[in-house]
């Protein structure tokens, strides 16, 4: 159990989890981050970052590594592995119970992200691991030699068909469309490579298995036509959904779920702000996320100073 209140507790340890652990520590607030895992967020699992201003090109694990060793320089207290259990984010100490704590703070950042959206189709949830992955970092390796299929038409399955190009000996895309809403860069260079093989107006219907997958059928939306494909594994990359749970009922969201903030990040929750793939912006980046947690964390040394609620060190 904690016995400290702390100034701002930050619930995520992604790169905008990161980046507000950084300004506020800088603004002299009692800091704290907490994740369900280890720190470094989604991006941890990306190949290869290029649109990252000053990396050309870095492994998101790199990239990662870089922003926590960044926030160890200053006095921040990290606590990986919490199982958060619930949040009341109503009183002007808020509340954060975890398996094993008790935290509580003034100010309150989430930068709890979003995770991987599901296709939902027969045969998907049974076969995780067995062939369905959402994460072709952890997983491409089992597929050398192998045909995989990667669904969606965004950015994150046209660079991890890419990617896995380095095992499969074939990556078909598969997408609901006749064109990919992915950066028109990631489009050309995806007409270079001659082991993917778009499938486009189509949809995955079912995914097959004996002891792992070993097919799925597609519908082609115009014509109807139902197709049995043969293949060792699928990688669904059709988006993301906000990991919002915990604070259902305590804070506006959108329509589509995520929390709403104005341009200071400030949620209709006093003291609460929002950062990074959870709220609604208009552009999901590294880039994006690390700039909203550097307001956040501007934000929330202003809220406790104007509130006179800073707890001294
Ligand atoms: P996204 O941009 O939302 O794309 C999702 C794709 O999946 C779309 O092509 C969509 O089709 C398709 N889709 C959605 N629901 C589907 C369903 N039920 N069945 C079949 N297809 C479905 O998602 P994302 O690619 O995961 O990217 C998420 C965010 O991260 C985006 O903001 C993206 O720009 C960002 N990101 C950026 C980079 C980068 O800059 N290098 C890399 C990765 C991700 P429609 O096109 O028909 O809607």
């Amino acid at each position: 159990m904690s016995n400290k209140i702390f100034d701002c507790i930050i619930l995520g340890g992604g790169p905008a989890g990161l980046s507000s652990a950084l300004y506020c520590a800088r603004a002299n607030l009692k800091t704290a981050i907490i994740d369900t895992s280890a720190l470094g967020g989604t991006p941890v699992n990306y190949c290869e970052i290029e649109n990252y201003l000053g990396f050309n090109k870095i492994k998101g694990f790199e990239l990662c590594s870089r922003f926590e060793e960044h926030v160890d320089l200053f006095d921040v207290e990290k606590f990986p592995y919490e199982e958060i259990e619930s949040v009341d984010l109503t009183s002007p100490i808020k509340k954060i119970k975890t398996l094993n704590n008790t935290f509580e703070a003034k100010t309150i950042i989430i930068a709890t992200g979003a995770k991987a959206k599901k296709l939902n189709v027969k045969g998907e949830i049974d076969n995780i691991g067995k062939g369905v992955s959402y994460c072709a970092v952890c997983d491409g390796a089992f597929y050398k030699d192998k045909v995989v299929a990667v669904v969606g038409g965004g950015n994150s399955a046209l660079e991890e068909a890419m990617y896995l190009c380095q095992f499969a000996k074939k990556v078909y895309l598969i997408h609901r469309r006749d064109t990919f809403r992915a950066d028109s860069i990631i489009q050309e260079r995806l007409k270079q490579n001659k082991k993917i093989e778009p499938i486009l107006n189509s949809t995955v219907e079912e995914i097959l298995a004996d002891k792992q997958v070993n097919s799925i059928r597609i519908k082609n939306v115009l014509s109807g036509k139902i197709e049995l494909l043969k293949l060792d594994g699928i990688f669904p990359y059709i988006g993301i959904t906000p990991n919002v749970e915990l604070f259902i009922n305590q804070i506006e969201t959108d329509e589509k779920g995520f929390i709403k903030t104005d341009i200071n990040m400030k949620t209709s929750a006093q003291g609460v702000f929002a950062v990074g793939d959870i709220r609604n912006t208009p552009l999901r980046q590294v880039i994006t996320a690390v700039s909203d947690g550097a307001i956040a964390g501007v934000e929330a040394a202003r809220y406790l100073m104007t509130t006179k609620e800073k707890v001294r060190r």
